[in-house]
Parts: C-alpha cells; structure tokens; sequence
C-alpha cells in the first residue's frame, strides 16, 4: 500500500498500487525521465518505434535549445525522422487550427512516434495529435513552465476561443535541466506560479472535503507537498537558474501531473486560485489581448486567495486552515523569482479584479474558499477588501 511514496518519479510513471484512500491507483507513462544530461536518452525512449518514421515537431527557438541535438542523437542511430520546425517568427507560437492542421499535414504514413520539443504549445499540439491519430508521443521539455507535460488534457484555441480538449498522456517525458536552466526567466517564473498555486490548490481541496465531502487522497497530496517544499526551499536558486532547483521545479511540476493522473481529477493542480487565472485569461482572449502565461497569472493569484482564507477563517475547520499559506509569504517568494506579484502589473484593471473575485466561482462547478465565501454572503466585502487594498 502506499508504495509510491518511496519511488522515483520515474517510477511513477508507471505506478500501479493500492492507496490508503481506499483506490487502486495506476498510471501509464513509460519513460517519465528528469535530471542533468539526461537528453541523449531520447533513443533508448525511441527504441520500439525504430522500424517506424518519427515527426519531430518544434519551433525556432525550441529547435535550438534542443531539437537540433534530438535529431543529430536519433539521426546517428539510424532513426529516420522528419523534422517540422513551426515557424511563428517572432511571435509566441499559438496552438490554434492552423497550427494543428500543419502538424497534421505533415504526418506521413508509416509514422510510428511524435516527438515535440517544446513547453506550452508545442506540447498541447502534439499531444492533440497523438489523441486522434493514436500514435503516442514524446514530448522533451525545453522549460519548466507549468505542470501540463503529463496532463491529458490539450488546450487549443479554436475560432478565437480557448478550448480544453481531452487528448492523451505522453509515451514519454524528457527533461534535462541543462536545456530547461536556459529557458527565458519569464517561463522559469511561470512554472514557479503554477507550484505556489498548489499551496491554495490543496487547502480549497481539504475545505472541499471538510465542507462538501469531495474525495481526498492524502497520499497524493503527501506526494504534492513534498515535491512544493523541495522548491520553495530553493526559490533563490531558481532566480540563478541553478540545476538543482530547476530540477526540483520540473519535478513538482510533473509530480503534479502524476498526482492528477492517478486521481483521474485535477483537484492536487488546481483550485481556486487556477478560477482567477481562468477568469483573467476569458477576459484577455475576448479583447484579442495577450493573455499572460499561464503561472505567472497563477502566481499572483495564489497570495489573493491566500488572503480570501484569511477572511473567511472564521467560517473555516482549523485543520484546514493549518494548509494556508500566509498572503505575505507567497508575495515574497514571487518576488524572490523575479515573478510579478500584482494583478496590475500584468494588465489587470480594478473592474476586472473586483469582477473575478465576485464571479471567480462560476469559471468551473468546484467546491472552493470563493464558493464557501458566496454562500456566507460575504464575496463582495471580501472582493471591495482585497480590491481597495490593492487598487488604491
Ligand atoms: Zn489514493
Ligand atoms: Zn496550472
């Protein structure tokens, strides 16, 4: 029981085990591999398909950071790949129809494996793909910038409008922080965003446990919760883009991922601070505006739900509250990233703000600290509050 509290991560991709919580949990993602170095492992992850032609997907700048050593590595051992370099010049690459449709065009018969090298879009584009072609992908990160590497589901935007389609997990996951150290510091503190979201994630999920009965898995959380302190304890290490907090934040990052996995529910990743992020984000998107990476709109969310826990912690069970993260705390370690800290920083009008803390509950059915503070009749006090405080 519990076995996987003692394995690597590597392990866990493919753990298979009954939980304390009463579940058999298995989850199935063959090579699961981070560490320094660790890049020319991707033929021993391309083993099985070498009779079969692979597509290697990535843009300008993924392409250098790494795809150009995947397939010098894969080209010396006979592989044949194709190699499909999206150019977006210099703007970010959006996964959008014209996007998948490349990909796609490009998928040659005989093809046996999808390799994309890439974080955000590149990873949600290939994994897509994979889902609907069922040829299994391997996604090589080349940042550590949110916790969607080993997520099944792909968000694509589809006539202007985000959607979260269901797709699949990867075959295989690549991670060497000697390519990820070097990722531009704004995805470095992306990815920290989406780990400090946890520290909101798992007290909304405790109170949803207390207050409305959701199921709760204290394996995965104890799982979550020592990946989250491994990197809060190296915060200033990320800021220099040392190997060791990298690792230890693609870790959380893809532990996370583990954690959702084995649930089949996102409730470890995910709480009410992600409602802010989500709010914001519809918002952008219909303004045809930038809409911010997604941990960095994480980030900053996470302090102002920190600060609702503490306004309705008269309405909440102590052993919940003993999970929430004090707001200064979690101010601090954006700063000591480099991360921004107020919404305003990232383009967030005081309308917006106060709007997403009244309406933040509705982005999705889930039991949150802003659900419990709506039925307490107590939302808009909290959303003036926190609004006035930081606004004026
Ligand atoms: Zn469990
Ligand atoms: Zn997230």
């Amino acid at each position: 029981m519990d076995e996987i509290l003692n394995a690597s991560l590597e392990e866990m991709g493919m753990a298979d085990f009954d939980c304390s919580c009463g579940k058999h949990h298995k989850m199935n993602i063959k090579k699961l591999i981070m560490g320094k170095g660790v890049l020319p492992r991707i033929t021993e992850i391309a083993e099985p398909f070498q009779d079969r032609k692979i597509l290697m997907v990535s843009d300008h700048h993924t392409f250098t950071a790494a795809g150009e050593r995947v397939l010098e590595y894969l080209e010396k051992d006979q592989y044949m790949v194709k190699n499909l370099i999206l150019d977006s010049g210099n703007d970010i690459l959006i996964p959008d129809e014209r996007v998948v449709g490349k990909v796609l065009l490009n998928i040659e018969p005989k093809t046996g494996l999808l390799i994309g090298v890439g974080s955000g879009s590149i990873n949600d584009t290939v994994k897509y793909i994979s889902s609907r072609t069922n040829i299994p992908y391997v996604i090589v990160c080349t940042a550590p910038s949110m916790d969607g590497y080993v997520a099944d589901g792909a968000p694509l935007i589809l006539d202007g409008r985000k959607i979260s389609f269901p797709a699949t997990l990867p075959y295989g996951v690549l991670g060497d922080t000697e390519i990820m150290k070097h990722a531009p510091q704004r995805l470095i503190q992306a990815g920290f965003g989406d780990v400090l979201g946890k520290l909101t994630a798992l007290a909304d999920w405790k109170l949803a446990r207390e207050l409305n009965g959701d199921e709760y898995c204290q394996t995965c959380v104890t799982l979550v919760q020592r990946a989250l302190k491994k990197v809060l304890n190296h915060v200033d290490g990320l800021a220099k883009r040392e190997d060791k907090a990298i690792l230890y934040l693609i870790e959380a990052l893809n532990l996370t991922g583990v954690a959702m996995g084995l649930l089949g529910i996102s409730r470890p990743a995910s709480g009410a601070e992600h409602m802010l992020s989500h709010y914001w984000e519809m918002d952008f998107i219909a303004k045809k505006r930038f809409p911010e990476l997604h941990g960095i709109k994480v980030g900053i969310a996470t302090p102002i739900i920190a600060e609702v826990f503490q306004m309705m912690q008269d309405d909440i069970p102590e052993n919940v509250m003993k999970e929430v993260p004090d707001r200064e705390y979690c101010e601090d370690m954006l700063r000591r990233v480099g991360a921004p800290v107020f919404p305003i920083e990232i383009g967030i009008d005081g309308e917006l703000f106060y709007q997403s803390i009244l309406e933040g509950y509705k982005v999705r059915s889930r039991y949150s600290v802003l659900q419990l503070a709506v039925e307490h009749g107590k939302i808009q006090n909290i959303a003036e509050k926190i609004s006035s405080r930081i606004y004026e």
